[in-house]
């Protein structure tokens, strides 16, 4: 009897080592951001996000099924800049008490004016006394997003201290991939001549994508496209459209496309296809990881803006 103790505590000891160790349990708030945390924390990881593919993160609302989610994780990655309103309350909900990250922290964002010309139904968050707010969508601009990988990277070291390197040598190698991704933007713009950077969204999330590659993007100024466009303001931007020949016009993936139609319709222009704002497409689909997405977005902008050159 004593030597099958014997032998069983021997494989135990045996086994432990060949077990599979669990892996991190992350949760992040929006699909974007689960899918930068994934790439960095590869195999060690396991990322959940709240706001689904396709998902409006401004105006999620969430359920005491995601509050359950939140307080099973290990670690929770929020993006910041008020881009998640609902977070805290959710937390609170939750009895959430693990370690978080927010992966805007310390950089700088853009400044982007109060509501004009992007009031599609949703919120991008308090104005200041200037009329101005910090414009959340900076996953449009690379070289901030060699901070956020940074950041996301100390976070899950910290989260995970025994495989602290790996997730730091993960990141260096994403955030360099983001740099040849933005080398090679910046290339696709080297041929397009400034006066055709023009395009239209429905909304105004493409502000860090517009200042770094010198595009104009004519957001309809003063039309709420959530069912109540004025007509006054439409038929003032298909007039803008046609004086100015903007040929670039696209959905979203985030929002109702029944005002780009009705626009398009009018202004006589083809519509682009859709760009990716604040969201990636379901796994499978054409835009299931941030880089996909971004190549997407500069390959369909820089073909529409073509077309009138
Ligand atoms: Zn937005």
């Amino acid at each position: 009897m004593r030597h099958i103790f014997a032998i069983l505590a021997v494989m135990l000891l045996i086994s432990a080592p060949v077990r599979a160790q669990p892996k991190l349990q992350v949760i992040a708030s929006f699909s974007i951001l689960a899918d930068v945390v994934a790439q960095v924390g590869g195999d060690r990881v396991e990322v959940a996000t709240l706001v689904p593919a396709m998902g409006d993160a401004h105006v999620f609302q969430p359920t005491p099924s995601d509050a359950r989610r939140v307080a099973t994780a290990a670690l929770l990655v929020s993006h910041g800049l008020n881009f998640e309103p609902w977070l805290d309350r959710l937390v609170a909900a939750s009895g959430f008490k693990g370690p978080r990250i927010v992966a805007s922290t310390g950089i700088k964002p853009r400044r982007m004016g109060g509501h004009a010309g992007h009031d599609h139904g949703h919120d991008h968050g308090p104005a200041t006394k200037a009329g101005t707010v910090d414009d959340p969508h900076l996953w449009h601009d690379l070289p901030r997003m060699q901070t956020y990988v940074a950041t996301i990277a100390a976070g899950l070291a910290a989260a995970d201290p025994s495989h602290a390197d790996a997730y730091r040598q993960r990141g260096a190698a994403y955030a360099a991939e983001l740099k040849a991704l933005d080398a090679w933007a910046v290339a696709q713009f080297a041929s397009l001549p400034v006066a055709h950077r023009k395009a239209i969204t429905q909304h105004d999330a493409f502000g860090y994508l517009a200042e770094r590659f010198q595009i104009a993007f004519l957001a309809p100024q003063g039309v709420n496209t959530d069912a109540e466009a004025s007509a006054d303001a439409v038929a003032r931007l298909i007039r803008q459209i046609k004086r100015e020949r903007v040929q670039a016009l696209f959905f979203e993936n985030i929002a109702n496309p029944r005002l780009i139609e009705q626009i398009a319709r009018e202004a006589k222009v083809k519509v682009g296809g859709r760009l990716y704002s604040d969201a990636l497409s379901p796994p499978g689909g054409e835009a299931d990881s941030f880089v996909a997405m971004y190549r997407l977005n500069i390959t369909r902008l820089i073909e529409a803006m073509k077309r009138d050159s």
